[in-house]
């Protein structure tokens, strides 16, 4: 057996990244799904009358090291991927799919979900025991727990094609991302970007064996090209080929893919007795309905349009006087945006960039943190990482009292995937009445430093860090029973309130004055 399936004996029962090897994944995947279907077997053969302990609780608590291990292993795929990893999650997806099919189409249990179900409104349940059985009983229901069994057999093989689908699609665009690379080998196609951009881009070149300069599709190489690079012909090689990712009719093409899960979900809908997939979708969000998402888009609109009208001739018009350009095109927008606002507001976001350097951020983020929620982080060496960027803090309360583990993984690297999220190791629930704390992290795609310079960021990652460092606190700060309703396990439509809310902090002087 291995490590994956035992307790971890580790500081804080941290992940041991160093002794897990990735062959180890598949059969400790297939391990935890036996003993979580011996546990919910467990609950079925219970001869006692169903219960929301029992039943509810007891199948909330049934699967937490299959759910630690996937934790792990979707971190993993999503932050440091391999072809390696690439092919168990092919191969994990599907067993996953069948194990959730699994639950929700056993009669047995449904049949007691149910049973406590019906009785909500006669037993004391708190207002958190009362969302998880709703959320339960739903879970059930939207996985066709009420449907056919010939119906439910048509639900299991679409939920199969689609989750083979979806990694497929996340594959492609990776593999996409990573082919392209633009050359340059003459300095004066450089003209226009800042210096650690051009010196970013040589030492990409260097690594990658190559003479001059080279620029890729990640955002830290993509976008102050887009932003600052004079060429307009290799500005728009680069936008082509960004917005081509996955367009290609070869072999990474997602045109086809896209088309087959648009087309399953509406069946899948459908299946279930839902109008559309959006129906089925709101269905859980705080929107509720297809109608209201609609209705709030068109009044956005109405008042966004004549501003972006507005906007979009004065740039063309700018664009026109300072080069000559006839047709304002995709690959002339943030050039010309950048230029545009320099001259109305004398602002250049690089000249912005010296004074939010990453580390000084990040120190400015815990202080306001501390201000708000009475926390403290401390950097700790004791916590293993999958990766050597990766740095792990200790967070605690102000009497000490340990809070959360946070992760924080800043850099591109070939095996990660674009953009900034964040997630967790570990949520936080209790066992008994025991406190488990959670292991939250935050993953950015952030210019590296160098040996002349450090990690600068733009006021665009700056936002960006303060928006996955709100979604860490609301992981970090829960309090909850239950770990499927534990930090951002919310309403999607409300998950990014938090994230949004320390967002604002980037445009007060009383916070920036703390970093900036
Ligand atoms: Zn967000």
């Amino acid at each position: 057996m291995s490590i994956l399936n035992t307790p971890f004996n580790t500081p804080y029962n941290s992940a041991p990244f160093s002794k897990i090897k990735t062959t180890d994944f598949l059969p400790a995947f297939k391990l935890a799904i036996q003993n979580s279907k011996k546990n919910i077997e467990d609950i079925t053969s219970n001869t006692e009358v169903p219960n929301f302990k029992n039943t509810v609780e007891a199948l909330e608590f049934s699967s937490l090291i299959l759910e630690r291990i996937s934790n792990l292993f979707f971190n993993l795929n999503a932050a440091e991927t391999n072809q390696a990893i690439q092919k168990i999650a092919q191969q994990v997806s599907p067993l996953l799919t069948a194990f959730s099919n699994d639950i929700s189409l056993n009669k047995a249990l449904f049949k007691r979900i149910k049973y406590v179900y019906k009785q909500k409104e006669k037993i004391n349940l708190s207002v958190e025991q009362n969302t998880l059985l709703e959320k339960k009983y739903k879970s059930f229901v939207r996985n066709g727990a009420n449907l056919k069994s010939s119906d439910q057999s048509k639900l299991r093989e679409i939920d199969k094609e689609l989750s083979s689908l979806r990694l497929t699609f996340g594959e492609h665009l990776l593999s996409e991302t990573n082919r392209f690379r633009l050359e340059i080998e003459d300095r004066s196609d450089l003209e226009g970007l800042p210096e650690n951009c051009i010196e970013t881009a040589k030492i990409l070149a260097k690594k990658e064996g190559k003479r001059g300069w080279l620029f890729t599709l990640d955002y830290p190489s993509y976008v102050p090209f887009m932003t600052y690079a004079k060429n307009r012909a290799l500005r728009k090689k680069m936008a082509l080929a960004f917005g081509k990712k996955g367009f290609q009719n070869d072999a990474f093409d997602n045109q086809l893919l896209l088309l087959k899960i648009v087309k399953l979900r509406h069946q899948r809908a459908r299946l279930l007795g839902y109008k559309t997939h959006a129906d089925y979708v709101l269905e859980e969000r705080m929107a509720k309905s297809p109608e209201t998402v609609l209705s709030f888009l068109e009044d956005f609109k109405s008042k966004a349009m004549p501003a972006a009208r507005r906007e979009f001739s004065e740039l063309s018009k700018f664009a026109k006087e300072l080069d000559g350009i006839e047709t304002l095109q995709k690959w002339d927008s943030a050039y010309y945006s950048e230029k545009l606002k320099k001259r109305c507001f004398d602002i250049d976001d690089n000249l912005l960039k010296p004074y939010f350097e990453l580390e000084n951020v990040l120190e400015g983020a815990f202080k306001i943190a501390e201000k708000l929620f009475q926390i403290q982080f401390v950097k700790i060496n004791d916590v293993e990482t999958y990766h050597s960027d990766v740095v792990v803090y200790k967070v605690s309360d102000l009497k000490g009292e340990f809070a959360a583990l946070f992760y924080a993984d800043f850099f591109p690297r070939p095996g990660k995937r674009a953009g900034a999220w964040m997630t967790s190791f570990k949520p936080q629930h209790r066992v008994d009445g025991v406190e488990e704390r959670p292991h939250v992290s935050i993953v950015c795609n952030f210019t590296k430093p160098t040996k002349n310079q450090p990690s600068l960021l733009t006021f665009s990652e700056l936002t960006t860090l303060f928006h996955e460092f709100g979604h860490a606190l609301h992981g970090m700060l829960a309090k909850t029973n239950y770990p499927s309703l534990s930090g951002t396990n919310v309403p999607w439509d409300f998950v990014e309130l938090p994230s949004q809310f320390m967002e604002n902090w980037c445009y007060e002087k009383q916070a920036l004055q703390l970093f900036a």
